[in-house]
């Protein structure tokens, strides 16, 4: 029996789905997971207490009587009693130009900011109080929307590295948002296939997406406002997507109340993974549509699991084999969630 060669819903990416090679959830428990990273608190740069061991932020959440208030770090002054903590990267890649200095093509220039997701060390999405992970997409929304507004900025893109393994170099539960001048080679290609699909079809690329893996063998979980799957052509065992329900183009189309859904939606799918994955490394990235607005976009969250890794046929050619169908792995992270729900 042949395996299954399938192609992205929208990228021009391929990937073989290895049901010989088919592994199962627990092939890849037990697995020593690299300790690179530093966790003992007294030393991380993001516990409370050490706040002038990074630079000042450009944002803190408050509490006060009448609710969040919101805040920066000036003239040398750190806040302390904070709910999250926007700074700039120490070792930016993308970094702001010099004053007088305006667009310079060529030159990396944006910005490289990390969000501190709470004053305890450990609150990861996965294990976050919902008002904790509130706090953190309101977060994402604030810098989201000022970083937009820069002329040299093309795109935010906010992301998470979870464990060493994943490329994270502290413990400390935080993600990074990185504003770039261009608009990035994935997001590009994204954006222009879902347009084409548009004029062609009339409707939007990923709403459809919807329809057809709702009630299918890939679905993984949904609340109201999102819905969660395993992508047909997954390059990575146990990926999963959340997408929201209502056709909305970036994280600055929605509510209040759907931030606490996305919330939800975030803590019960990575608490379903850590659970059943016995806390993988992985990466999530928002796709988001660029500053500039393009209405036939409709953003998701794609989380990957960090449970193989690519060697030289993957690295050489940019197809991918998967030795997780995508099926199975709804199917397992469907029930554990179920499990967790009980
Ligand atoms: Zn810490
Ligand atoms: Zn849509
Ligand atoms: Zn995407």
């Amino acid at each position: 029996m042949l395996n299954d060669l399938r192609k992205d819903y929208l990228l021009d990416r391929w990937v073989v789905i290895a049901t010989h090679r088919k592994q199962r959830p627990r092939d890849f428990l037990g697995k020593e997971r690299a300790s690179r990273e530093i966790s003992n608190k007294r030393s991380c740069p993001f516990c409370p207490g050490n706040e002038r061991e990074t630079p000042p932020a450009v944002l803190v959440y408050l509490k006060s009587r009448r609710g969040i208030v919101k805040g920066r770090d000036e003239d040398g002054v750190r806040h302390k009693d904070w709910l999250i903590r926007c700074v700039s990267n120490l070792y930016p890649a993308f970094s702001p130009p010099e004053k007088r200095e305006s667009f310079k093509s060529g030159k990396a220039v944006g910005h490289h900011e990390v969000l501190i997701e709470s004053p305890n060390h450990s609150e990861h999405p996965s294990v976050a109080k919902i008002e904790q992970l509130v706090h953190v997409i309101n977060g994402y929304r604030d810098r989201l929307k000022d970083l937009s507004s820069r002329n040299y900025v093309r795109y935010v893109s906010i992301f998470r590295n979870h464990g060493a393994d994943a490329g994270a170099s502290l413990s400390h539960a935080h993600s990074q948002i990185i504003a770039t001048p261009t608009i990035p080679r994935i997001l590009q290609n994204e954006l222009e296939a879902s347009k084409s699909y548009l004029e062609r079809d009339g409707s939007c690329a990923y709403c459809n997406i919807l329809d057809s893996e709702s009630g299918g063998p890939r679905e993984v979980w949904e609340n109201q406002r999102y819905f969660a799957f395993a992508p047909s052509a997954a390059v990575h065992p146990f990926e999963l997507w959340i997408m929201p329900k209502n056709h909305e183009t970036t994280l600055l189309d929605f509510d209040g109340s759907s931030v606490i859904k996305l919330a939800e939606a975030m803590r019960t799918c990575l608490g379903g993974l850590s659970s059943l994955l016995n806390d993988p490394p992985y990466n999530f990235g928002f796709h988001i549509a660029p500053v500039a607005d393009a209405k036939h976009y409709h953003w998701h969250l794609e989380i990957y699991p960090r449970l193989s890794i690519w060697a030289g046929f993957e690295k050489s050619t940019g197809m991918y084999i998967n030795v997780v169908p995508p099926e199975d792995s709804a199917r397992n992270l469907k029930s554990t969630i179920e499990k967790l729900g009980d």
